[in-house]
């Protein structure tokens, strides 16, 4: 089994490209992002906790989402792989996916990054908003709040990959969709 981790900024284009990524390499997409709002929609006592928080654009607990992908890893069948979009996010959370997958007797594969410098972060955020209505993106302080968190809590990931030989990275800006997927893709085709 694989499992890739889709890395990059709040707004990097993860959500764009992991349908593309995943029919090609027959993977599963797990978006904590989305099995978050998913709770939330469904009115689960999770899902009201979460909304708290992602409403501010801060992190939810690392158990949380860690309960969540080791569900999803038990019981999905039938693909090559998992591909992670929005976790792990924090060190710890990095930690608990290497025991997780360690477990399966199996290693993390690659991680596939997508950089976008903070100003561009702020301006899909924004275009977002009008089209998705997310809460967690129409407010400018929830905005900073997560970039903040991404620099904080996330960004340190890319060394502790780095150090793993296991971080990639691709451009996302300025470039067309179609060429991030092209580069994405041609990554992926490398791991
Ligand atoms: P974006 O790509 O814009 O950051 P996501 O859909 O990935 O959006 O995540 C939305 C929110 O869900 C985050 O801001 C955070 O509050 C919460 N969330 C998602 N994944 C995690 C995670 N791995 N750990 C903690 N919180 C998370």
């Amino acid at each position: 089994m694989k499992y890739y981790i889709l890395f990059g900024p709040p707004g990097a284009g993860k959500g764009t490209h992991a349908g593309a990524i995943a029919h090609k390499f027959n993977l599963k997409h797990v978006s904590t992002g989305e099995l978050l709002r998913a709770e939330i929609a469904a009115g689960t006592p999770l899902g009201l906790e979460a909304k708290k928080l992602i409403d501010a654009g801060s992190l939810v607990p690392d158990e949380v989402v860690e309960g969540m992908i080791e569900n999803v890893f038990n019981a999905v069948k039938d693909v090559d792989g998992f591909l992670l979009d929005g976790f792990p996010r924090t060190i710890p959370q990095a930690e608990a996916l290497d025991r997780i997958v360690a477990a399966r007797g199996e290693s993390v594969s690659g991680v596939i990054s997508i950089m976008i410098p903070d100003e561009e972060i702020r301006k899909r955020i924004a275009h977002r908003a009008a089209i998705e209505g997310r809460a967690d993106d129409a407010s400018e302080a929830t905005i900073n709040h997560r970039i903040e968190t991404y620099h904080a809590q996330t960004e340190p990931l890319i060394d502790f990959y780095r150090a793993k030989g296991k971080y990639n990275e691709v451009c996302g800006y300025p470039a067309s969709i179609e060429e991030v997927r092209e580069r994405v893709l041609a990554l992926v085709d490398t791991l």
